[in-house]
């Protein structure tokens, strides 16, 4: 019966908060696994797949923020609603810039929680076989975030580490413009003022390979002065 349900991560320290969340879930039809620092969720993590994490921002250890970020870094894609006993905009504009996707100040209307955590299993297009199967596509393209092998309109082909990489950053942030700065820092480590041609050349080679018109392309777009911008189904 459980394996129909779908598995959500709960990060939370505050014991009656925690409780309350769960009863609430659970009652939803989720399966909740609760952790209650960072260290444990990220090591939760890597033995099993979760459709979405609720992450509280003030933790013991190692902030909701860092496991945030963290994740972001590997390229990890999970959906995160992050939590917050404060409510200011420049906390919400930190959390989302660090790869949240909703953010919820505490103290939050119960109702509102679950249909943000419904939205963004819906956004995530969540299916009980989807985490498993590790694919991701777009047009007619799939890839196999595993095995990096990817499908396209020009044949099979095998992404080297780097180009994952990248991908994963885009796809992470679908629709978002990302800067050359931001882009560099991700996939290459560097400074955000380093100055190189590497990055263009990466993005022609994905268009090589994704796009139907190479020169013409529609997920991979340059936002002029600003960066890059990967769009799943362009107008
Ligand atoms: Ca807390």
């Amino acid at each position: 019966m459980n394996k129909n349900k779908i598995p959500l991560l709960l990060v939370e320290d505050e014991p009656h908060i925690a409780q309350g969340l769960i009863f609430n879930l659970e009652e939803e039809g989720y399966l909740i696994t609760h952790v209650e620092s960072g260290e444990q969720a990220l090591e939760q993590l890597t033995k099993k797949s979760y459709a979405l994490i609720i992450l509280d921002l003030a933790l013991p250890g190692i902030s909701g923020l860092e496991v945030c970020e963290q994740l972001r870094t590997q390229g990890d894609q999970i959906p995160i609603l992050m939590l917050t006993a404060r409510g200011t905009e420049q906390d919400r504009i930190t959390g989302l810039s660090k790869g949240a996707d909703d953010y919820l100040a505490k103290p939050f209307n119960l109702k509102e929680f679950l249909l943000r955590v419904a939205g963004l299993l819906r956004r995530a297009n969540w299916q009980p076989n989807h985490l498993e199967s590790k694919l991701y596509s777009f047009g007619n393209n799939q890839i196999n975030l595993e095995t990096h092998q990817a499908t396209t309109t020009h044949g099979t082909i095998q992404l080297t580490d780097l180009e994952m990489r990248m991908l994963l950053l885009f796809f992470n942030q679908e629709g978002k413009i990302l800067s050359r700065g931001e882009l560099l820092k991700q996939v290459w480590g560097m400074s955000p003022k380093t100055e190189t041609r590497s990055l263009d050349n990466f993005v022609v080679r994905l268009r090589k390979y994704f796009e139907v018109e190479p020169t013409k392309p529609r997920y991979f777009r340059t936002i002029r002065g600003r960066g890059y911008r990967f769009i799943q189904a362009p107008e």
